[in-house]
């Protein structure tokens, strides 16, 4: 593949955009080279600036579960755009999404929009907080939610329980209010209640985890964190803004039949326009402003041309009965292709799956946290990547990243993928 006008265009982004980038994994530092930068997409195929065509297993991390430019949601904005693109005025839209989204969701009554899951999750985190009046968090090693302050944190030293910053510019007064625990390990998080008793607002995670690589919830996790909240008054949020429309209708509190008292969104619920929302039952939105004393606000948000987009894809998502086992179908069919083409080639692997989440380990331990996701060797994965990319199959740069599936793909397109990974020789 020849990369000339890509790398051009890099040249000239560096000059005003740091790192060339708006978000810094689409940077490729993690593998080395020269981000590709893509002109138009179509379905399941990406086209770049040199008229390349990649098959996409990224989705815009996420959103694109239908596949590119979507019919229905490129109409149902271009349609919206012609009366205005905001007003700063309520609108019928707002209504008509909210109302999909809590009869599509367990356990919510009512669901406030924002423009991004950070915010999403940075208010939730605020809301839990107003209606428990604690002020203490736990969050788990591996799981990402957005980059506001109380998240960027990293496992303290030695014996001190609580985090430290691992970004410059987090303060050591954030960082001392968010606990860190290990996924998969209940005990861990116990301990962490006993330590801190009546100071937790809440436990925040992906309830299944898709920033570590795919990681599955094992042994319960999910239930058992559900009755320690219970037992303590803590409130439980899952983080569904990758999983959220995405594994299940209802997410994976449908998925596992656990409930949270708390979901944010993001990603698929905007359809490719910037989106986020948290959701919870009434008498905890009830704390929001204006109802309540929880301050929460936006210019842009609930903004009509990000409704539609919205309000399409979840319609689609909602009317497609056959959506969520046709994409579990392609992951499973990848799944096994990718298995028997590694295993030929004699290449060390661990794969994670559910329903459209799939992700390749280079490494033979059960990758269940954050320290066994490590374990995969990077060199492996910089070598697969960029032979993946040069076989024109787009996955993410980065080996943390799960690989998301759309319904776009043909089973033409997953034989082409299998094909490339067993040209891999390691
Ligand atoms: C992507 C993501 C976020 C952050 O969403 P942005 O829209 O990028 O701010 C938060 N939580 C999870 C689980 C995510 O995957």
């Amino acid at each position: 593949m020849i990369y000339k006008r890509s790398s051009a265009l890099f040249a000239e982004a560096q000059k005003v955009i740091p790192g060339g980038v708006n978000s810094p994994v689409r940077a490729f530092n993690a593998v080395g080279g020269t981000p590709i930068f893509i002109e138009k997409a179509k379905g399941a195929y990406l086209h770049d600036a040199d008229g390349n065509t990649f098959i996409d297993y990224i989705a815009s991390w996420g959103p694109m579960i239908l596949g590119h430019a979507h019919q229905p949601v490129i109409d149902a904005v271009v349609e919206k755009a012609k009366l205005g693109t905001s007003f700063g005025t309520p609108t019928e839209i707002e209504t008509k999404i909210a109302e999909l989204a809590v009869s599509m969701v367990p356990n919510i009554d009512m669901i406030r929009f924002v423009n991004s899951g950070t915010e999403a999750c940075m208010s939730a985190v605020r809301l839990a907080r107003g209606f428990t009046g604690k002020e203490k968090i736990i969050k788990f090693a591996g799981c990402y939610h957005g980059h506001s302050d109380s998240f960027l944190i990293q496992a303290g030293s030695g014996a001190v329980t609580f985090g430290s910053p691992n970004s410059p510019g987090v303060t050591q007064g954030t960082a001392k209010d968010t606990l860190l625990a290990n996924y998969n390990d209940i005990e861990g998080v116990k301990t962490l209640i006993e330590a801190n008793i009546g100071e937790i607002a809440c436990i925040i995670l992906e309830p299944v985890a898709g920033n570590m690589g795919c990681i599955l919830p094992q042994d319960n996790f999910l239930q058992k964190l559900r009755t320690l909240c219970d037992e303590h008054n803590i409130l439980l949020v899952f983080d569904e803004v990758m999983t959220g429309f995405r594994l299940a209708k209802g997410g994976v509190q449908e998925l596992y039949n656990v409930k949270a008292d708390i979901v944010t969104f993001g990603k698929v619920i905007g359809g490719g326009l910037p989106v986020g929302a948290f959701a919870a039952r009434k008498e905890i939105m009830n704390h929001l402003a204006p109802l309540g004393p929880v301050y929460q606000a936006g210019t842009l948000s609930g903004n009509p041309l990000a409704m539609a987009a919205g309000l399409a894809m979840l319609t689609e998502i909602n009317t497609n009965t056959d959506l969520f086992k046709s994409l579990e179908d392609k992951t499973e069919y990848l799944h096994n292709g990718i298995t028997e083409a590694l295993e030929k080639n004699n290449i060390t692997h661990t794969i994670n799956r559910q329903g459209s989440m799939i992700s390749v380990h280079f490494t033979d331990v059960n990758v269940t946290d954050f320290e066994t996701a490590v374990k995969g060797n990077n060199d492996t994965f910089k070598r697969f990547f960029h032979h993946m990319l040069d076989n024109g199959i787009y996955i993410a740069p980065s080996a943390f990243e799960s690989w998301f599936l759309n319904d776009a793909l043909s089973y033409e397109d997953l034989d082409k993928t299998i094909e490339a990974i067993a040209s891999f020789k390691g």
